[in-house]
Parts: C-alpha cells; sequence; structure tokens
C-alpha cells in the first residue's frame, strides 16, 4: 500500500501555526497535520501574569482578519464560554493574556490535525527532483517514534530565550530569564533583594508583578536598563500602519543592507512599554511614596550590566554595572536577577537534514521570499515556508500575531495553487513609497 503523502506538515504549534491550523480546517482538499513537543498549547507560560494584556486587539485572533466567519475566532469563542457579555461591558479591545492562551487552547482542542507530545526530531527531503519530505515524530510521553510523508512544509517553532552571556552560569533558581518569571516567584517573595534587568514589556509586566507585592514581601528592587530611558512602545494609529501588508511588502524590497539598518532603528515600535503599564507602574510608585514613605526601589536607565559573580557564603550576586553616558562604573548586589533580555530566532535541530538544501545569507540566517518560502538551493516540487527567522527579509511585522494571519492565507493559497483568501487592499492611509 502506497504510504500517505500530507499536502503540509507543520512543525510546532504556536499562535501562528495554529492559525494556519483554523485556516485550514474549512479547506477539506488540503491534508494537514500539526506537531507540538509540549502537552498541550501553552503561550509563552511563564509570562502569562495576571493583569497582562495582549498587546494587539482581539481581531488578531487566529483567523478573523481572513475570515470573521470561521468557527475558531475569538468571539465565537466568547460565544461557547458564555461570555459574550462580559467582553462587551470590558469595553476593551485587548484580551487578558492568559485568555488568548484559554482561547488558542480551545481551538487546538478542537482541531483535529493538531497532535501534541509529539516533537519533531528529523527531516529528511525524498526524491529526485525532491518531491517530498519524510518527517519523524518522537511521542514525548510513551517514547514512541512514527514518520509521516508531506509535500510542503511549515515551520513555526518561534524563537528562544537569549540569556546574555555575562549572565550565564549561576543558579538557575537565582538567576533567570523573564521567560521563566512565573516558576520563580515565589523564590522572589522569599528574596530580600531582586534586580529586574531590560527595558521592554516583559521587564516592565515584572517590575509592576513585584511593585505590587513588595510591601507584603518586603524586598527591595532594582530596575535597570542600558536604554536611555524606559520608554513607551510607539503605538499612535499612523505608526501602527507599519504593521501592516503594505509596509511589508515595502521593506521587502528594500537592499539588505538598508533593511538591518532600518529595523536596528525601529526599536520603539516593538520593544518599549505599553503606555498603560507605564502608567500602572508611576501610578504604584507615587501611592507607596505617600508622607514620604521610604521605598526601597531604584530605577536605573543608561546603565548596563556587563557581568555577575556569586558573593562568599553564597549570599546573592554582585552585578557589574556602569552608567555608559557618564562612564561611572559600580557594583549592585542583589539575591535574584531576572533577565528580560529578549528572544532570539534559532534553526531547530530537527531541519538539519535540510541544511545543504537551504540558502542562507552571510549571517546564517534564512533566505527568504516575499511569500514566505525558504529559498533553497534545488529545485523541489513542494514549498518550506517560515513563521520566524525572518524580521531581516520581511522587518518589523513579521512577529505581529495580527499580521501572521494574513501570512496565513498566503501560505495557504500557494498550498491550494488557487486563491482560497483574497488579500485585502488599500489597508493604510500612508504611502510608504510614491508609487505604492
Ligand atoms: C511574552 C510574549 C508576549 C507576546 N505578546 C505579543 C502580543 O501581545 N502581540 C503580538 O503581536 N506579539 C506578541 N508576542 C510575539 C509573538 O506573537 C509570539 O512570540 C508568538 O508566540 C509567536 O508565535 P510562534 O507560533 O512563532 O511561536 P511560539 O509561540 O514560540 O511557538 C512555537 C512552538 O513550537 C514548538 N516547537 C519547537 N520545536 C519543535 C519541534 N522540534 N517539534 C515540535 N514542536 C516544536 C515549541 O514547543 C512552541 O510551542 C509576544 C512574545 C512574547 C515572548
Amino acid at each position: 500500500m502506497r504510504e500517505k503523502v500530507y499536502d503540509v506538515i507543520g512543525i510546532g504549534i504556536g499562535p501562528f501555526n495554529l492559525g494556519l491550523a483554523a485556516l485550514l480546517d474549512p479547506i477539506k482538499e488540503i491534508d494537514s497535520l500539526f506537531f507540538e513537543q509540549k502537552e498541550e498549547f501553552d503561550w509563552h507560560p511563564g509570562m502569562l501574569i495576571e493583569g497582562t494584556r495582549l498587546q494587539v486587539p482581539f481581531m488578531a485572533d487566529l483567523v478573523t482578519m481572513a475570515d470573521p466567519t470561521n468557527e475558531f475566532s475569538y468571539l465565537n469563542y466568547l460565544k461557547h464560554q458564555n461570555r459574550l457579555y462580559n467582553f462587551y461591558f470590558l469595553q476593551r479591545l485587548e484580551m487578558p493574556r492568559n485568555e488568548y492562551n484559554h482561547y488558542c487552547q480551545w481551538a487546538s482542542e478542537r482541531l483535529k490535525s493538531c497532535q501534541f507530545s509529539s516533537k519533531v526530531t528529523s527531516v529528511t527531503p525524498l526524491g529526485t527532483p525532491i518531491d517530498r519530505y519524510e518527517v519523524e515524530i518522537e511521542n514525548t510521553k510513551t517514547g514512541e517514534t512514527h514518520s509521516y510523508l508531506t509535500k510542503n512544509l511549515i515551520l513555526g517553532v518561534g524563537t528562544i530565550p537569549s540569556l546574555p552571556k555575562s549572565l550565564r552560569g549561576m543558579s538557575e533558581e537565582d538567576v533567570f530569564h523573564s521567560s521563566t518569571y512565573l516558576q520563580h516567584e515565589d523564590r522572589c517573595k522569599k528574596a530580600k533583594s531582586i534586580t529586574v534587568i531590560g527595558s521592554g514589556q516583559s521587564a516592565a509586566e515584572i517590575f509592576r508583578e513585584l511593585l505590587k507585592e513588595r510591601t507584603e514581601h518586603g524586598y527591595s528592587i532594582n530596575w535597570i536598563t542600558r536604554s536611555k530611558g524606559f520608554f513607551p512602545m510607539e503605538e499612535t494609529k499612523l505608526s501602527l500602519e507599519h504593521f501592516s501588508p503594505e509596509y511589508i511588502d515595502y521593506f521587502y524590497e528594500l537592499p539588505q543592507e538598508q533593511k538591518d539598518e532600518i529595523f536596528s532603528n525601529q526599536q520603539l515600535l516593538y520593544k518599549g512599554i505599553s503606555p498603560h503599564t507605564i502608567t500602572d507602574i508611576y501610578n504604584l510608585l507615587y501611592e507607596q511614596t505617600v508622607g514620604g514613605k521610604e521605598m526601597d526601589v531604584t530605577l536605573m536607565p543608561l546603565t548596563e550590566v556587563n557581568g555577575i559573580s556569586e558573593k562568599e557564603a553564597k549570599s546573592g550576586y554582585e552585578l557589574k554595572c556602569r552608567q555608559w553616558e557618564k562612564g561611572e562604573s559600580f557594583l549592585i548586589e542583589s539575591e535574584v536577577v531576572v533577565a528580560a533580555t529578549g528572544y532570539r530566532p534559532f534553526v531547530p535541530n530537527c531541519i538539519s537534514g535540510l541544511s545543504n538544501l537551504i540558502q542562507w545569507d552571510d549571517l546564517g540566517r534564512y533566505n527568504v521570499s516575499k511569500d514566505y518560502k525558504l529559498m533553497l538551493n534545488e529545485d523541489t516540487t513542494g514549498e518550506i515556508f517560515v513563521h520566524s527567522g525572518m524580521q531581516h527579509t520581511h522587518g518589523v511585522g513579521s512577529t505581529n500575531l495580527g499580521l501572521s494571519v494574513n501570512r496565513n492565507k498566503i501560505i495557504i493559497n500557494q498550498i491550494a495553487g488557487k486563491e482560497i483568501y483574497p488579500p485585502l487592499e488599500d489597508n493604510i492611509f500612508q504611502k510608504f513609497e510614491l508609487n505604492s
């Protein structure tokens, strides 16, 4: 009997591949499977802090920007949860982050194409020319392996936490990345001093949480960033138009050198802090100092942390700091250090068998076509699509939830060989170039 060949297999089930699975669900002529190593959908669990919100409107759910009538929309989820009126009275566009997670879990449990506890361990190209891929899966509960054949692949493996070299090698209980903050919450509560490093949204959310609990647990807090300040994310309406299909099209066509330069100067579009989080923090600082109350809390911009060492008798850590504008070096003592130092793209080990097939740029990054295909060194009948590791080619919007739905439309239309989800045109008021 001939082995079944799927039309597409997705590696990883984060929001990007889950959205793809949801949009593929009604299209019966495309046979798809998605594999996730975790036991269930779980979106950045270490950062599901109560009170945090999605940073995009609820319309950036898994499907709405492609097809609001798809059954996996957030509004349909609310209907199933009997929460339509609650959300209506909430009068907010952004859902809580833990509700986004619950919504995605709800969708993933209903999508037959999504398989969990399934780690993709290898991918082997087959045929001359290559016309299919063999995808090997390990069941993370039983250790059993299975292989599946597919014409097209889609990599949705996300990014990994980035801990600077200067902070590595210490006890992971005490010095950890923000991605595991909730797992370390109890450790924080027992500490005498805590230092948060970074000035993005994660750093601010953790600082706000620690500040709220400070009077109960009695620790001191330092909030340190190399940046010039604790700046807001640029969220005004015309700036948000950078997260549009039009800006991706404009950015994609620029020379690579220029793209790298532009991207490095766009940090406030995606790396700053939501204004409402800054307001919460300021309000807490104000209230906690009423009547001249002492507060052992220090906020330090312009300060880089260059190294860490453990103090004698394991009584905490010394952070080597430098106020770079004045060139002053000093030490800060802290029992716990939270590095909110961001995430970076990575190439998963499971595709090492494809490394000769894939085209890489001089910096070891994927070369990605405008329509999200990896550029390959050989002719193939199918394609390898990607969701991450392409900020250098597609720019600032490539990690945005709302734009991922547009990317999924483009990918599905290519797999189907016809226009199933028509593109949306004229989405913004500004022109990034005259003839666009
Ligand atoms: C804390 C946080 C909050 C964010 N909030 C927002 C926001 O509000 N709005 C917004 O637009 N963007 C946000 N982002 C950015 C982006 O939307 C998210 O990072 C999003 O999770 C990316 O989705 P993904 O599907 O690419 O990857 P991920 O969510 O990282 O999922 C990738 C999955 O692939 C799995 N995997 C990896 N390798 C394998 C393998 N070999 N086999 C099987 N499975 C594998 C992983 O286990 C993981 O579950 C946020 C990012 C972070 C870190």
